[in-house]
């Protein structure tokens, strides 16, 4: 069954139409990659689907698992399993990167109806996965990257999507910008994650 189905999907932004009639399905346990030049819709694409307000849908649908995502609230969408990596993951002072890890775990755990974590075994789980990633501790109880270097940035965003288990996976150009070895533990991280009963959509 397919995990990801987009139909005849067109966006705008602006009044000027940048997706025109995109079909595009996604099956379970498979990663699939999106190439294309610069300026041709990838990061709009990814946007809309994550329901980004200022993209206007004027056709098509987007379904997750059967169930449209494109009345759903930006929120709900990532309560169903839908995940997004941005190209340009944004610096947001004031907000403690384990304190995010930790809310945004035990909110999508409580949507898939597993228990939540007590701030213990929260911990344990977000210090194992950051090392798995060869993430530096003391970047935990930073501000959530804020200063990070663009390689740091992709790699916590990484971090995020093995803690959350989405059933979708966009990663748009999670690859870019960063060094060989930042790469490695980037491939790593999607190659482990991987399982049959989750997609990918890679964008690169
Ligand atoms: P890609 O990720 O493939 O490089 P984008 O999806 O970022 O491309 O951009 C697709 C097109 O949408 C580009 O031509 C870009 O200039 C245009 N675009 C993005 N944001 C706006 C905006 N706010 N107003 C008008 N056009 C925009
Ligand atoms: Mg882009």
């Amino acid at each position: 069954m397919s995990s990801l189905e987009i139909i005849n999907l067109s966006a705008s932004i602006n009044d000027t139409e940048i997706l025109k009639g995109l079909t595009l399905s996604v099956p379970k346990g498979e990663v699939h990659a999106i190439m294309g030049p610069n300026g041709s819709g990838k990061s709009t694409l990814a946007k809309v689907m994550a329901g980004h307000e200022d993209y206007e849908v004027t056709s098509g649908d987007v379904l997750l698992n059967g169930t449209s995502l494109l009345d759903m609230e930006v929120d709900e969408r990532s309560r169903q399993g839908l995940f997004l990596a941005f190209q340009y993951p944004l610096e947001i002072p004031g907000v403690n990167t384990t304190n995010f890890l930790k809310t945004s775990l035990n909110t999508i755990r409580k949507a898939k109806g597993e228990k939540e974590l007590d701030t213990l075994n929260l911990l344990k789980l977000i210090k194992e996965k950051a090392s798995e990633l060869n993430i530096d501790e003391k970047f935990l109880s930073r501000q959530l990257n804020v200063g990070f270097s663009g390689g740091e940035k992709k790699k916590n965003e990484i971090l995020q999507m093995k803690l959350l288990e989405p059933k979708l996976a966009i990663l748009d150009e999670t690859d870019s910008g960063l060094d060989i070895d930042a790469l490695r533990i980037v491939a790593d991280g999607v190659n482990s994650h991987k399982n049959k009963n989750n997609a990918f959509l890679i964008i690169t």
